[in-house]
């Protein structure tokens, strides 16, 4: 079962494997450098080197990278704009170095702009970044949004509208987090809401996209469009959509991570994965 959390690189990229290995991670995500600077310190050949002995001695695979927050491929002021733009290649760049296939980013906030253009201007960014990375094995990976303030990406039907208008269809993927659906709107509390909405999303987006998935609970209720992540089990989406989703064999390969709140000892991180195995069926193969 691939299953982890968001792990600290407090100390360089590499030692995200150590911390991840202790709690029993399989899979796990980090940020590719200090989150809240637009551009962080080139990695240099001896970081890749140590980054992937640490990965050898660990079964941890694939790591999948976070975005900085500061990012927004459809900002409206210019300058935010070229450096938003500067910096998600920076961190594509990176997550090629370091072998990691599937960079996750939140598609932007319109503020304003209004959605159409919001969403255009996403994929004019995604086009551009593309071709400046021609023959990147990295793919983009559009975070399904919990809508608040005037973030885009939390109906799947916008999620098309930007595949649509992307021309390398190649370099695209998608990620749910299990509060951000919630907060939209989407039902996965229950077990028609849960299969209604992988219906929706298979219809209208694809399952063959979806290439990530983030499980927190949900500290705000159905459609509150509340972006607050709670421990599994203990918010709003409770027990049973976890072990809808736990125990979905479609999802069995995809990498789950929890971006739960914790300390510095990952005993929450710990508890939590202990609660999502619990969840698994024993005649579901794992
Ligand atoms: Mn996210
Ligand atoms: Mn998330
Ligand atoms: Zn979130």
């Amino acid at each position: 079962m691939l299953l982890g959390a968001h792990m600290s690189i407090n100390g360089g990229v590499h030692t995200a494997f150590e911390r991840g290995n202790q709690i029993g991670c399989t899979t796990m995500q980090i940020f590719s450098k200090n989150n809240n600077q637009w551009k962080g310190k080139p990695l240099t050949d001896a970081d890749v080197v140590n980054y992937k002995k640490e990965a050898k001695k660990t079964n941890i695979k694939p790591v999948v990278v976070h975005s900085s927050y500061l990012i927004n491929l459809c900002a409206a002021n210019k300058t935010t704009l070229k450096k938003s733009r500067e910096s998600f290649l920076d961190e594509v760049e990176r997550c090629r170095l370091l072998g990691i296939p599937s960079f996750v980013f939140h598609p932007g906030s319109h503020v304003g702009q209004g959605e159409d253009t919001g969403l255009k201007k996403i994929a004019e960014s995604l086009n551009i970044l593309h071709e400046q990375t021609k023959g990147y094995r990295v793919k983009s990976v559009i975070e399904v949004t919990a809508g608040q303030g005037s973030n885009l990406g939390y109906r799947f039907e916008q999620i098309r509208k930007l595949i649509d208008m992307v021309d390398n269809k190649r370099r695209m993927g998608v990620c749910v987090d299990t509060c951000h659906l919630f907060a939209a709107g989407y039902d996965i509390a229950t077990e028609k809401g849960y299969e209604q909405t992988f219906r929706e999303f298979d219809d209208i987006i694809g399952l063959k996209r979806l290439l990530v998935i983030h499980l927190n609970d949900s500290k705000g209720a159905l459609g509150s469009r509340i972006d607050r992540h709670e421990h599994i089990g203990k918010g709003k989406i409770g027990d049973n959509g976890f072990s809808l989703i736990m125990n979905d064999k479609r999802f069995k390969d995809i990498p789950k991570i929890l971006e739960t709140p914790k300390g510095a000892d990952m005993e929450e991180d710990v508890m939590n994965m202990r609660r999502l195995r619990r969840y698994v069926k024993r005649n579901i193969e794992n």
